[in-house]
């Protein structure tokens, strides 16, 4: 049986009309850039997420650089944030001059561990970016709380986890600014590249929505040097259709991730990992030969991915060759941790290290967990891991 990671065909075709209806109402005005379709949509976004702005922008990377500019980050600022994430996070704070800081993750929920982004605080440090990956929020309480110590500025990288919530509060809300990426193969998928930047401070607001058309204010005078960071209009017009299902959509990822945990539990060798505070971890069950991501009580998990960690040195590889085997998709995020890319060499290794993002790059598994996989499917992946364990 063939299981793929994702299946985006699927979920578009049973909204066809909408989305050719959205399709004919733009080939009519011609308003293809921001314009009434992406005021619209921002405003739908910031309804849900909780925020008092909304700021649609060409994707999740250029919100969290228009984020960096609108603080001000630059030369001379240091920036904390995850090695365990994708490249964007880092990225950004590199392109606009800062030095990113990376620090260690929490072997259970795979987000920062708060301790260790504690001790790299320095005079130097101006923000932090808190990633909730693969839609799990991150242990916002202690990030707002070190954020205060030290006056540092939050954003908060939700690419993975728009809907999610932390104490009852939607992630990209708590920080002074959140990011989220509407690249295809997140819960809202959009048809291209596209993004959102939220914040509830009006000031910021405005200062991001200058620095979306090229710091310019009004039209052709420029007090800052901004960028093209704008949302097409089809886009948001065609977000605007898929995002009343979109809680559907991450209900039935939740009911898959608890499908998978229930039947992949049963298997000797297969534990579920420990869901700690993220600020004092402990080691996870030495003698499991595989453990399984464990929601935290205080934050909804909205599974962008469901990822495993696979001990024992090849075995991750082992797996993930003999699910493919058995045409079923699985991937490894992330294989190679920033802090060992060679763009970010000059920074020099992290001292001390991150001993458990190596372990996490070296073991981790995501397998398949769309909204329409079938029963059948995710017993045809927990009979392939079975078979291997
Ligand atoms: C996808 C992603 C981004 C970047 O979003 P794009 O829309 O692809 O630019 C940033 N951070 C994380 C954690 C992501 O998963």
């Amino acid at each position: 049986m063939r299981v793929p990671l994702l299946d985006l065909c699927q979920q578009n075709q049973t909204l066809r009309p909408g989305l050719i209806g959205a399709f004919e109402r733009l080939l009519s005005t011609g308003q293809f850039i921001l314009g009434e379709e992406v005021a619209q949509f921002e405003q739908q976004i910031a309804a849900m997420a909780g925020v008092r702005h909304a700021i649609g922008v060409s994707s999740g990377t250029d919100a969290i650089l228009l984020a960096l500019m609108a603080l001000g980050i630059g030369p001379g600022d240091e920036v904390l944030c995850p090695s365990f994430t994708f490249f964007a996070t880092a990225g950004c704070v590199a392109r606009v001059g800062a030095r990113p800081v990376f620090v260690d993750s929490c072997p259970a929920c795979f987000n920062l561990d708060m301790t260790d982004a504690a001790r790299r605080v320095t005079a130097k440090t101006k923000a932090i970016i808190p990633v909730h990956l693969f839609g799990q929020a991150a242990a916002m309480g202690e990030v707002m709380e070190l954020a205060r110590k030290h006056q540092l500025a939050v954003i908060e990288d939700g690419a993975q986890a728009l809907g999610a919530e932390y104490g009852g509060q939607p992630v990209g809300s708590i920080g002074h600014f959140g990011t989220f990426s509407f690249f295809p193969s997140k819960n809202l998928g959009a048809f291209g590249d596209a993004g959102m930047l939220v914040t509830n401070d009006d000031a910021l607001a405005e200062r991001a929505r200058i620095l979306r058309v090229h710091g310019s204010q009004p039209k052709y005078y420029h007090q800052l040097v901004g960028g093209n960071f704008r949302l097409d209009a089809l886009q948001a017009a065609l977000l605007s259709v898929k995002l009343p299902h979109l809680a559907s959509y991450s209900e039935k990822r939740q009911a898959n991730a608890a499908y998978y945990t229930d039947r992949l539990g049963k298997i000797p060798g297969v534990a579920e990992a420990c869901a700690p505070e993220c600020v004092s971890h402990q080691p996870s069950s030495s003698q499991a030969k595989m453990l399984l991501p464990a929601p935290h009580a205080r934050r909804t998990h909205i599974w962008n991915q469901y990822t495993i960690r696979v001990s024992g040195p090849g075995r991750r590889d082992a797996l993930r060759n003999h699910l493919v085997k058995n045409e079923i998709g699985a991937e490894i995020y992330y294989p190679l941790p920033l802090h060992r890319q060679e763009c970010f060499a000059y920074l020099g290794q992290p001292e001390p290290g991150l001993p458990q993002v190596e372990r996490l790059s070296a073991e981790c598994l995501s397998l398949p967990i769309y909204p329409e996989l079938t029963r059948a499917q995710q017993d045809w992946v927990i009979e392939a891991i079975r078979s291997f364990v």
